[in-house]
């Protein structure tokens, strides 16, 4: 594979992947999706995103110690989003950079992700935001909220209140657990399912708004808990992850028209 030079300094090594095409409508990418690597070693996870055969790729890997790997120009489109969906938009690849966490993930020994590997993560979401100008902060996403159904990566350890804390991502203090009030699960049938559904997908998820808590509503439940209330993650919708998420959807700043203008 031919080398290309990196996006920025703070990439320590390129190791071009064969895994990349064209960003539909040559658009600019609008949108970061962090993952984990979900294997065993970081090493391992290099070389399969970096090996045709596999079909996966991203445009970084951000190891343990903080070493950032860049496998694809943030100009062309990676494979690391599968079949997804986020605010109306299919084609996630497309519209995204994607950034691999090198961590075992649940089926591995899911462990706590360290300090320097997220101060890493951190410096790469801000020089992207630096050189293509703000990312919205609601765009900052994990694997798992634009594939509930499929995925479960960064997962529950991934400290998206560091990131916030660091003008990285869209996150506010969860609600404690045990409050009183009507909790929303499996087989419920009703208004208060069709609002919580309707909340979802204001926010921007995956969820039709059919008024009945089924498969699909739990999963998108349980998404939204792995990154914004992740005290508890159980696909309950309990009066903690409902207010958290009525805080959510009201701390989003204004969304931009079609022009980029407020
Ligand atoms: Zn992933």
């Amino acid at each position: 594979m031919p080398s290309f030079p990196p996006d920025t300094f703070l990439v320590c090594d390129v190791v071009p992947s064969p895994n990349h095409d064209e960003r539909k409508d040559g658009r600019a990418p609008n949108m970061i999706l962090l993952h984990y690597t979900g294997m065993q070693t970081g090493e391992a996870a290099l070389q399969r995103l970096t090996t045709a055969a596999s079909k996966v790729s991203s445009h970084y890997v951000v190891f343990e110690n903080g070493r950032i790997v860049q496998c694809v120009p943030e100009m062309r489109r990676a494979w690391h989003a599968g079949e997804s969906f986020w605010a109306g938009e299919t084609d996630i690849n497309s519209c995204s950079i994607g950034i691999e966490i090198v961590n075992p993930g649940h089926e591995f020994g899911y462990s706590d992700f360290p300090l320097r590997q997220i101060a890493a993560v951190i410096s790469l979401c801000k020089t992207i935001n630096t050189r293509r100008g703000p990312i919205l902060p609601e765009r900052v996403l994990a694997h798992s909220d634009v594939a509930p159904s499929r995925k479960r990566d960064p997962g529950e350890k991934f400290p998206w209140g560091l990131l916030s804390d660091s003008d990285v991502g869209l996150w506010v203090r969860p609600a404690p657990l045990d409050l009183d009030g009507v909790t929303l699960k499996m087989g419920d049938h009703g208004e208060a399912v069709a609002q919580l559904q309707h909340a979802l997908r204001r926010y921007g998820y995956g969820i039709e708004e059919t008024g009945g808590f089924d498969d699909a509503t739990r999963d998108v439940v349980t998404a939204f808990q792995r990154h914004f209330r992740t005290a508890r993650v159980d696909g309950i919708a309990d009066q903690s992850t409902q207010l958290t998420l009525r805080a959510l959807v009201e701390t989003r700043p204004a969304p931009l028209t079609a022009s980029g203008a407020v």
